[in-house]
This record gives C-alpha cells, sequence and structure tokens, in this order.
C-alpha cells in the first residue's frame, strides 16, 4: 500500500477521494488550482450508487437536507401548459428529477468540509510537471510551490485536467454532443415552484428552470449546435450569442434573457463526454470527469465521480501494487462508465427538437411515458444506469 498522495482538484471527486483514502490510512494532500473553495455551480444529481457511497461517508442525511427541494419536472408549451409531468418519486428517485438533487457548490463544500481535517489542502497552486522516478515515487514540481516527492497522483481536475494532457497529450479528445449550454442564477419568478419546468422552441432550443434552496431559480440555456467556437469566446460574447438565438423563443425566456444579462455567476460549455483507453499511467491516475465525464445530460457526472474515488481508494487499500490497484479500479469503475456514457437514451436531438412537430411528438412520447402501465419501458428509456454496479466491501481493508 503507499502512503503520501497527492489529489489534485478539490471540486466533489477530489474531497471526497482525500475522505477515503484517510481512512485507508494513507497520507493525502489535495492541491486546487482556485485560489480559494469554488463554490457555484447548478443542479446535480446524486443517484444510486453514488448516494450509497454517501451512506457509507456517514453525509446522506447531510446532503439530502441541503439538496434543492425539487419535486420533479414539468414540460410546458408557450403557454405554460403542462405537458407531462414526472414526479421524483416516478422512477424510483432515478428519473429526470434523482432523489438527491443539490446544487454543485453546496455538495463540494459539504465533501470540503469532511474531509479537510483528514488531508493537508492546499489552494491556488497546481502541477506544472512530473517526474516519474518509478520505485523512487513520483516528483511533482509545482506552479508555486516548488517541488515535492509523492507516492502517487490521482487527479480530480474535472473534464479540461491539464494533468491528463501532460500524461497522454493531446490524444484525449472530448467527444462532443452538438450541444452547447450556458447556467446562470435569475431571480425567482411567479410560475417559479418546486417543480422543475423544461420548455422547448423550435430550432433546437431549451430553457430549462429549476428551484434551488436560496429562493432564486437557476436557469439552463441549450441549443443544439454542431461546435462552432461559441467556446473560446468571452463571456459577454457568449451571452450575445444566447440573447439572440433565444431572442424569438417565446414562453418566459423574455425574463430568463433580462436574467442572463444581469447574471454573475454565468458559465457557458460545449457540451461532451471524455473517453480514454486507459485512466493510469505509472504512478498517476485519473478520476471523475478528468476520466470519464459523461456530460451533464445524463445526469452521471456527480455519481461517477464519487464511486470512482471510493473504489479507487478502495483498490490501493487492497493491493501493495499500486498498477494492480489501478488495474482492478479501471476493470470495477469500466462497464458502469460504459454504461453512464451510453445514457442519454433520450438523446440530445430528442430533447431538443428542431422543429414544432418535434416538440409536439416529444410532448406526446412524454406524456405517454407517465402512465403506469408505460412506466417501466418508459424508465428503461429515461433513467440512468445509477444502480449497475456491485459496490465493492472494502470494510476488511480497514481494519487491516
Ligand atoms: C465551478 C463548477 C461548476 C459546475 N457546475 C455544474 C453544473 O451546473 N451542472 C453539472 O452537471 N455539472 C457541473 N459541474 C461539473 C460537476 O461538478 C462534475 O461533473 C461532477 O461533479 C464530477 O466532479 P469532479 O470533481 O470530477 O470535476 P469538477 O467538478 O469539474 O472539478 C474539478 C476541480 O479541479 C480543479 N482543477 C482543475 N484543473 C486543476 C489543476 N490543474 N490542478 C488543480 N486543480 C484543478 C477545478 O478548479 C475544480 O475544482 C461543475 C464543476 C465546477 C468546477
Amino acid at each position: 500500500m503507499s502512503h503520501d498522495v497527492l489529489v489534485t482538484g478539490a471540486s466533489v471527486t477530489g474531497p471526497a477521494l482525500a475522505w477515503w483514502l484517510h481512512r485507508f490510512g494513507m497520507n493525502v494532500t489535495v492541491v486546487e488550482r482556485s485560489p480559494a473553495f469554488r463554490d457555484g455551480g447548478q443542479n446535480i444529481d446524486v443517484r444510486g450508487a453514488g448516494r450509497e457511497v454517501l451512506r457509507r461517508m456517514g453525509l446522506e442525511q447531510a446532503v439530502a437536507k441541503a439538496g434543492t427541494g425539487e419535486q420533479g419536472i414539468v414540460f410546458v408549451d408557450e403557454n405554460n401548459r403542462v405537458k407531462a409531468e414526472f414526479d421524483k418519486e416516478v422512477f424510483g428517485g432515478n428519473g429526470p428529477t434523482a432523489e438527491l438533487e443539490i446544487l454543485r457548490g453546496d455538495l463540494a463544500r459539504i465533501l470540503y468540509e469532511h474531509s479537510r481535517d483528514r488531508a493537508e489542502y492546499v489552494f491556488g497552486d497546481s502541477i506544472e510537471s512530473l517526474d516519474d522516478g518509478g520505485e523512487g515515487g513520483i516528483e511533482v514540481t509545482f506552479k508555486k510551490g516548488g517541488a515535492r516527492r509523492f507516492d502517487l497522483v490521482i487527479a480530480a481536475e474535472g473534464i479540461g485536467s491539464s494533468t491528463r494532457r501532460l500524461l497522454f497529450g493531446d490524444t484525449a479528445k472530448r467527444r462532443p454532443f452538438n450541444l452547447y449550454m450556458g447556467y446562470f442564477t435569475l431571480p425567482k419568478g411567479e410560475n417559479d415552484g418546486v417543480f422543475a419546468r423544461w420548455y422547448n422552441a423550435p430550432g433546437g432550443r431549451s430553457v430549462l428552470l429549476r428551484p434551488d434552496p436560496k429562493g432564486t431559480t437557476r436557469a439552463v440555456l441549450t441549443l443544439q449546435q454542431a461546435p462552432c467556437g461559441y467556446e473560446d469566446l468571452s463571456l459577454d460574447e457568449q451571452k450575445q450569442v444566447l440573447k439572440e438565438r433565444f431572442a424569438d423563443a417565446g414562453w418566459e425566456t423574455p425574463r430568463v434573457l433580462q436574467g442572463l444579462a444581469q447574471a454573475d455567476d454565468f458559465y457557458f460549455e460545449m457540451i461532451g463526454q471524455m473517453r480514454l483507453e486507459c485512466w493510469s499511467k505509472g504512478r498517476t491516475a485519473l478520476v471523475g470527469d478528468a476520466a470519464y465525464a459523461p456530460s451533464p445530460v445524463s445526469g452521471m457526472g456527480t455519481s461517477l465521480g464519487l464511486v470512482g474515488a471510493y473504489v479507487l481508494a478502495g483498490e490501493l487499500s487492497r493491493h501493495d501494487d499500486h498498477a494492480e490497484a489501478f488495474a482492478a479500479y479501471e476493470r470495477i469503475m469500466r462497464p458502469y462508465v460504459d454504461q453512464a456514457q451510453d445514457v442519454p437514451k433520450l438523446g440530445p436531438r430528442i430533447a431538443n427538437p428542431r422543429t414544432r412537430f418535434g416538440i409536439v411528438l416529444q410532448q406526446a412520447v412524454l406524456n405517454l411515458a407517465t402512465k403506469p402501465g408505460i412506466r417501466n419501458l418508459a424508465g428503461k428509456l429515461i433513467e440512468p444506469p445509477a444502480e449497475k454496479i456491485d459496490l465493492p466491501d472494502y470494510g476488511r481493508a480497514v481494519s487491516r
């Protein structure tokens, strides 16, 4: 078993990993690029096995308490008439609204608070270079903080991971989904309640409004569009793109665009997945979005990050040889990741129809999916594969 582990990234996966590594007897340092703990982010889902990992960390109740309170989702037309309604219980808590819905910043904060006494946290730094000396460990040079030697380095740096680039060069590319999404917070409107509301406009556009526990509303504007360089524009230019492309979208979009103009937490991304043939090299491994981001449309990124952290730490506790541990981590996680990346079954095109006819058809199918007799079949189409992993029990490794 290796003892000194550097984890990079302090969002969801990094702090969860730090907690489990410490639990299994390792010394952990977490280095986060941002100068301070990063709040922010919108509603994320914790599903199935991800929830079980939180339970094993003793955090399930804390996370449930901090949840957004979203009770389900309705699909509406331009007159705000409900065309299909999914209560969060409909698919056993594993449908469009997960049983555990929480703001990313709130979940990350809970995990950080839970692990900060168990690991040394360093903010405002990142890896400049790595020198893997094999048996002698790995020499890490930091951008600000000089050099240090570790037994292992694990990158939990999200989809844009620079350590992944150091390891694999530019061969690891995002697989784009022909979707762009803009996220921001706006004042609560009179129709905003405990249900999320999803509105489709022709041209592959959708507006999603979701409740949060802060008395505001979280908005997501989605645009079906092949990669065209929007991701390289400045924030103001990206806002302008959305303003122009959604100008005639109808429904409550004018107030949403007003909120967009004033939003100071606007975040815009080209949606895609990260697929790699291997998640480790020598003494360095990748975990969470850095290794296998499934995209926000899958609703599985956070669960994969939590489960990946648990399995990676557990396998490191089971094997004296880190290479065997990395191989076991990959063997256990790979099928689960493959399934998660196979979603959404309601693919981006179906979720954002281009024509009015497509929207009517989509709403009719969704409405059908709410009917009890059809629900099981619909569940197979809609549900992410949150339960489809047998979580190993690393209990014996703990007491070793
Ligand atoms: C600010 C923010 C907002 C988000 N908002 C949403 C959202 O609204 N909806 C959604 O579905 N998903 C969102 N996500 C992504 C979501 O958190 C992940 O899909 C999922 O939880 C898995 O998390 P992760 O910890 O693996 O990666 P991430 O959550 O992406 O975290 C990566 C962390 O690593 C840090 N980092 C990056 N590079 C380096 C480096 N070289 N060295 C050290 N640290 C580094 C980042 O600052 C970040 O804290 C957001 C992520 C972030 C960071």
